[in-house]
């Protein structure tokens, strides 16, 4: 096995991501910027009856209810960067560069190795993703996509690019054989896309890829962080994911 590397102090990305990666899952543990990781174990898949309030019954759902994909689903609200997802997805800008909100805490969290491979990246157009590794993370990986810039009421372009966001990330699981994924509100921050708006693009995209590539993974995780968003989500989880 390859020498030991302090990822605290190491400023060579590439022998810092050979060497992770050659660890087993226990290994990788005290490299963890957190020790209050929280692992895909503690994250409940999708149940209805979590849902606060009155479930949305206005309209009546068009999609089947269907346990097993239910399951393949999570509402978090917390810090994505504390979970232990094979990939966390960061809002990132088009420089992936680094920021504030999510991105700023992303990379505060990897360490300074994260900026070191972005840069090998360069750039990324709207609606794309490219990944990186996760470095002091407890994800593996990081997939760094960029939404929309939508002050107001989003144009139909922009509904697109937010739903390639949030499909071009899953591409990436696939290629890279990840099996659980934590994504964040993408845009719904300092780039304003409307929360609710957001949240149906979400819902809808990830309900039929996961019709379509449900035996690929594990667990979608839907990362909220603001009790706005958790509300949002709760109220409309049920018109997507229904329970029979
Ligand atoms: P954007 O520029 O894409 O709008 P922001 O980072 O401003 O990105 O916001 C995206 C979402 O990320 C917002 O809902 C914000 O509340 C949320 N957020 C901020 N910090 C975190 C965090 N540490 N973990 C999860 N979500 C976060």
């Amino acid at each position: 096995m390859a020498a030991k590397v302090d990822l605290k102090f190491s400023t060579d990305w590439k022998e810092a991501k050979a060497y992770l990666k050659a660890l087993t899952d226990k290994q990788r543990e005290e490299h963890y910027f957190c020790p209050d990781f929280v692992s895909l174990k503690k994250i409940p898949p999708w149940k209805d009856g979590e849902a606060k309030g009155a479930p949305d019954k206005e309209k009546e759902s068009h999609y089947k209810p269907d346990k097993a994909l239910n399951e393949k689903l999570s509402l978090f609200r917390g810090d994505i960067t504390k979970l232990e997802v094979d990939a966390i997805v960061n809002a990132a800008n088009s420089s992936l560069m680094g920021g504030g909100g999510v991105d700023g805490c992303i990379h505060r969290a990897a360490g300074p190795l994260l900026k070191e491979e972005c840069r090998t990246l360069h750039h990324c157009e709207t609606g794309k993703a490219k990944i990186t590794g996760g470095y002091r993370l407890p994800a593996k990986y990081v997939i760094h996509t960029v939404g929309p810039i939508a002050q107001g009421n989003p144009s139909p372009a922009q509904v697109q690019e937010l739903r390639n966001c949030y499909l071009n990330s899953l591409q990436l699981v696939l290629d890279n054989s990840l099996r659980s994924v934590a994504f964040p509100c993408i845009s719904t921050g300092v780039f304003g896309y409307p929360s609710e708006a957001a949240a149906e693009v979400v819902l809808s995209t990830l309900r039929e890829w996961l019709e379509e590539h449900r035996d690929k993974v594990d667990r979608l995780v839907i990362c909220v962080f603001l009790e706005k968003d958790e509300k949002i989500y709760r109220k409309r989880l049920p018109y997507f994911f229904p329970m029979a």
